[in-house]
Parts: C-alpha cells; sequence; structure tokens
C-alpha cells in the first residue's frame, strides 16, 4: 500500500470513529473539522546539503522541518490530510545536476504538482544584515489570482497573533512561478533578530506558528473559496 492510499485509509478511519463517537451530534463533528476533505502539501525549506540561513550551529533547514511538523499537526487537527516534501534532513539534488539548487527545487515542484493537492505551503526563515528586523511575512506569486488572496488571509493572523509588523510580498522566485496549484511561502521571522531566533527554537512557539497559519488557511477557505 503507498503511502497517498496508507494516509487515505487513516484518515477515512479517523473520520468513521469520529463520526461514531459524535453520533448525536455529528453536525458538530464535522464543524469542528473546517478543512476537511483539502490536501495540503507542506514544503520545508532547504534540507540535506543546503543549510539556509545560520546563525551559529543553528540552521534554517532544522528549524523549517520543526515548524512544519507543528504545522502538520495542526492541519491535521482540522481535519486537512498533510503531505510534506520532506519529513528528515535532506534534499532532492543529483549528482548530475548542472545546479544542485535547481535540480532540489525542480523535484519539490514535480512532487507538489503530481500530488495534485488543493495547496502547498513552503516554510522558511529570513535573514537580514541588519539584526534589527524581526516579523513573520508572506510571499505569494501572481501565477493564480488565488495566491494573493491565501498570503493576505495569513498574513492577518500572522500580525494579529504573532504581532508581525510586516506584509505580503510579491516574489518571482523560480519555485513559486512554477507551481499552479494555490500555495504561498511563508517566512516564520529572522534568524538574524536576537528575541525572535530564541523563540524560533521553541517548540511552544513553533506550535504558535503552526496554529496561526491554520487559522489563515481556514479563514481562506472560509471567505474566498467555496470549492
Ligand atoms: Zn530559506
Amino acid at each position: 500500500m503507498n503511502l497517498l492510499k496508507y494516509k487515505i485509509w487513516m484518515f477515512l478511519f479517523f473520520i468513521t470513529i469520529l463520526l461514531l463517537v459524535n453520533k448525536a451530534d455529528s453536525h458538530y463533528a464535522v464543524l469542528q473539522l473546517p478543512l476537511l476533505g483539502k490536501t495540503i502539501y507542506l514544503d520545508p525549506g532547504h534540507g540535506g546539503r543546503d543549510p539556509g540561513t545560520i546563525y551559529n550551529n543553528i540552521k534554517e533547514k532544522d528549524l523549517n522541518l520543526e515548524i512544519s511538523l507543528q504545522l502538520q499537526q495542526e492541519l491535521e487537527k482540522k481535519g486537512a490530510i498533510v503531505f510534506l516534501t520532506r519529513d528528515v534532513d535532506r534534499d532532492y539534488s543529483h549528482k548530475e545536476d548542472k545546479s544542485k539548487k535547481r535540480g532540489d527545487l525542480s523535484r519539490r515542484i514535480d512532487m507538489i504538482e503530481k500530488a495534485n493537492s488543493d495547496m502547498y505551503l513552503s516554510i522558511h526563515l529570513n535573514w537580514y544584515k541588519n539584526s534589527y528586523y524581526s516579523g513573520a511575512e508572506v510571499l505569494y506569486n501572481d501565477i493564480n489570482d488565488k495566491n494573493k488572496i491565501l498570503a493576505d488571509n495569513i498574513m492577518t493572523y500572522l500580525k494579529k497573533d504573532l504581532k508581525s509588523t510586516r506584509h505580503i510580498t510579491p516574489t518571482n522566485l523560480y519555485m513559486y512561478q512554477n507551481i499552479k496549484i494555490p500555495g504561498v511561502l511563508i517566512e516564520c521571522g529572522f534568524l538574524s533578530n536576537d528575541s525572535e531566533r530564541n523563540k524560533l527554537q521553541q517548540k511552544s512557539y513553533q506550535k504558535k506558528i503552526g496554529k496561526v497559519i491554520t487559522k489563515g488557511i481556514i479563514a481562506y477557505y472560509q471567505q474566498h473559496d467555496t470549492t
């Protein structure tokens, strides 16, 4: 049984149990699962030979994965089926790739496109030479109209719940120009900022980020996408 079938069976099993338990009030149970039926592909940025941004021995690739795993849990609690481009420390470059970075990204694009998911979310951390800057933000490509709406919804909660003062920003990065399904890149904070770096390493803050992004996605589906 492949992973997709396994996940779908586990998901159906879980829903059946839930509906049996809540038989008298099954409508209520479904209301608690606003992402029921949605499949979401998470892409923890970098990995393997590519550490992303670094501060001393703290590597972006590790924190991206930890945050993505917390986000996976939060999305699944709301009924979504979640896939990850990686759940270990690895990249997808091949020996023969002229550009290892491009090879890695093109294989992530293929994974996300072929899965036919409803949405993808790339998880990254920011860095800037001036350590003053902090705050989470969302980047989107205008390959479709939904990306900006999704970015806006997530940004609303990053401002409200994480007190970010940053804004959504268009991006023309290779990966995001080439994925047709709705999705965005979330920069969860600055590794170059002392206090934000401390928070980003804490499991409780990583979980909070997961909850906040999930709220934005629920709001996106409730307000702007009824399909
Ligand atoms: Zn990055």
